[in-house]
C-alpha cells in the first residue's frame, strides 16, 4: 500500500520542467578545459540518467538510430560552470536595514527567482555558502525534485559566526535581544552547531572567521573566530563528511582558518605572502570575488548598503584584486566564486574578465569554474567537464572564450544532466 501510495505521489508531482532522456549534442568546437585543447567538430552522447556515455569526434562517434543530436555546429561547447561561492536567497536590493523586512518564506521565493536566473547563466552548479533557516535546503530540494528550474546546489544553511560578528544580525539593539541562527561561541558550541545544520540538511559549513564589509559594527581585517574554535569546527566536519568554507577577509584569520584545516578561504582579500605559502602547503582554496566590487562601489548605496559598508569596500577592493594576482602568481588553488546577492544573480560570468585584468589566461580562470571548483564542491568525476561519467551539463557561446573571456557572458544554450533549459532561438 505504501508502495502503492509513494508511486501515486510519483505520478502527480511529476515536474512540468525537461526532463533527462537519452541523446546527443553536436558541437562545432569543444573546449576540453583539463588540457585547453580546442577541439573541433565533437559529438557528446548521454543516457536516460542524464550522464555522458561518450565524447568524441563526429566521424567516429555512432548516433544511435532514431536520436537526433541537438546542432550546436556552429557554437563553442564547454562544461556547466560553477560558482562556489552564492547566496542565490538574496538580493542586493535586501541589504542593510531593507533586509530585516523579508520574511524568511519570501527569501525562499527570491531564491526561486535567482536558482532560475542563475542557471540559465549557464551556471549549473553553485556551492550556496549561507543562507537563513535552511532556505537554501528547501531550494535545493525543489531542484533536485525537478519542482523548480535551477542548478545543482551544495548547501550551508546559515553561517556559523561569533556573538556580534559577520554571521551574526547586529542591526537591531540590545531590547530586541536578537542573534542570527548560526551564532556559536566557544569550541563545543561550534561542534554543536556543526552537527546541528547538518542534521538539517547542509552539505558544507560556512564560517565567519574574520569581520565583514556587509555587516554592521565589524572590521574586514579583525579576526573573529580563534584558531582552537576553528580546528574543533574544521574536526567536527571532516568527521561528518563535511568541507568548510571560510569567510576571511583579515591577514590573521586567512593563516588561522588554514592552519585550522578549513578546505577554502572566501574573499581572501587581505592575504599575504605567508598566508599564501601556507594556502599552498595546505592545499587550500582561495577564493577571491574580485568582480562585485565594482557593483558595491557604483550601486551599493542605491541598494540599501549602510555607508560603513562602502567605505570598508573603498579600503579593501583594491587590495584584494592585487592579493588575487599574487596568489595566482604564486600557484596556489583557486576557485571561481562570486558571492552573487551582492550584486544581481546571473551576471556570475563577468568575474571573468576582472580575472583576466587581474592576471590570469582565460584558460586559468575558465578551469577555476570548472575542474577546480568541482573539486572543491566535492564532485570532481561528475561535474566540471564534458568527460563520460560526468552528468551531461554542458553550455554553449558563440565564438572562443580562450581568445575572448567575456562571450561566457552571453551563455546560448544550457543543458543540465541532459535536461534542455536554455535554447536561445538563434542557437542552431
Ligand atoms: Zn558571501
Amino acid at each position: 500500500m505504501r508502495h502503492f501510495l509513494t508511486a501515486l505521489v510519483c505520478v502527480f508531482f511529476l515536474s512540468p520542467l525537461a526532463q533527462a532522456a537519452p541523446g546527443a549534442v553536436r558541437c562545432g568546437k569543444l573546449l576540453d578545459v583539463r588540457s585547453g585543447q580546442m577541439l573541433t567538430d565533437q559529438v557528446v552522447l548521454f543516457d536516460g540518467t542524464g550522464t555522458i556515455t561518450s565524447v568524441g569526434p563526429a566521424s567516429s562517434t555512432k548516433i544511435p538510430s532514431g536520436m537526433t543530436a541537438i546542432n550546436l555546429s556552429s557554437a563553442t561547447c564547454l562544461p556547466g560552470l560553477i560558482d562556489v561561492h552564492t547566496h542565490l536567497t538574496g538580493d542586493p536590493t535586501s541589504s542593510g536595514y531593507a533586509s530585516l523586512g523579508i520574511s524568511v518564506p519570501r527569501e525562499t521565493v527570491t531564491g526561486v527567482k535567482n536558482a532560475r536566473l542563475t542557471v540559465r547563466a549557464g551556471f549549473t552548479t553553485v556551492r550556496n555558502v549561507g543562507a537563513r533557516s535552511f532556505t537554501d535546503v528547501a531550494l535545493r530540494d525543489g531542484i533536485d525534485a525537478g519542482e523548480v528550474e535551477g542548478p545543482r546546489m551544495r548547501v550551508s544553511g546559515p553561517p556559523l559566526g561569533i556573538t556580534g560578528g559577520h554571521c551574526d544580525e547586529n542591526l537591531l539593539p540590545s531590547e530586541y535581544s536578537f542573534k542570527a541562527e548560526g551564532v556559536a561561541d566557544g569550541p563545543w558550541a561550534a561542534r554543536a552547531k556543526v552537527r546541528e545544520v547538518i542534521k538539517y540538511g547542509a552539505d558544507v559549513i560556512k564560517i565567519c572567521a574574520s569581520g565583514g564589509v556587509l555587516s554592521k559594527g565589524d572590521q574586514p581585517g579583525t579576526p573573529q573566530y580563534t584558531l582552537e574554535e576553528m580546528q574543533a569546527i574544521a574536526e567536527e566536519a571532516h568527521k561528518l563528511g563535511r568541507k568548510v568554507a571560510a569567510h576571511a577577509h583579515g591577514t590573521q584569520s586567512i593563516k588561522d582558518a588554514i592552519r585550522a584545516g578549513i578546505d577554502s578561504i572566501e574573499h581572501s582579500s587581505l592575504i599575504d605572502g605567508e598566508g599564501i605559502a601556507l594556502a599552498k602547503q595546505h592545499g587550500t582554496y582561495l577564493v577571491f570575488d574580485i568582480y562585485n566590487d565594482d557593483f558595491i562601489l557604483q550601486e551599493g548605496a542605491k541598494a540599501g548598503m549602510l555607508a560603513e559598508s562602502i567605505e570598508k569596500e573603498k579600503k579593501i577592493g583594491r587590495l584584494q584584486r592585487e592579493n588575487f594576482r599574487h596568489a595566482f602568481q604564486a600557484g596556489a588553488k583557486m576557485a571561481f566564486g562570486t558571492d552573487s546577492g551582492v550584486y544581481p544573480h546571473g551576471d556570475n560570468a563577468k568575474q571573468f574578465a576582472k580575472m583576466i585584468e587581474w592576471g590570469m589566461k582565460p584558460l586559468d580562470a575558465i578551469q577555476a569554474a570548472t575542474i577546480n571548483a568541482a573539486d572543491l564542491v566535492g564532485w570532481p568525476d561528475k561535474i566540471g567537464a564534458l568527460e563520460t561519467g560526468h552528468y551531461a551539463d554542458l553550455i554553449a557561446v558563440d565564438g572562443d572564450p580562450l581568445s575572448d573571456v567575456r562571450v561566457l557572458e552571453a551563455v546560448k544554450f544550457v543543458m543540465k544532466g541532459g535536461a534542455v533549459v536554455r535554447k536561445d532561438s538563434d542557437t542552431k
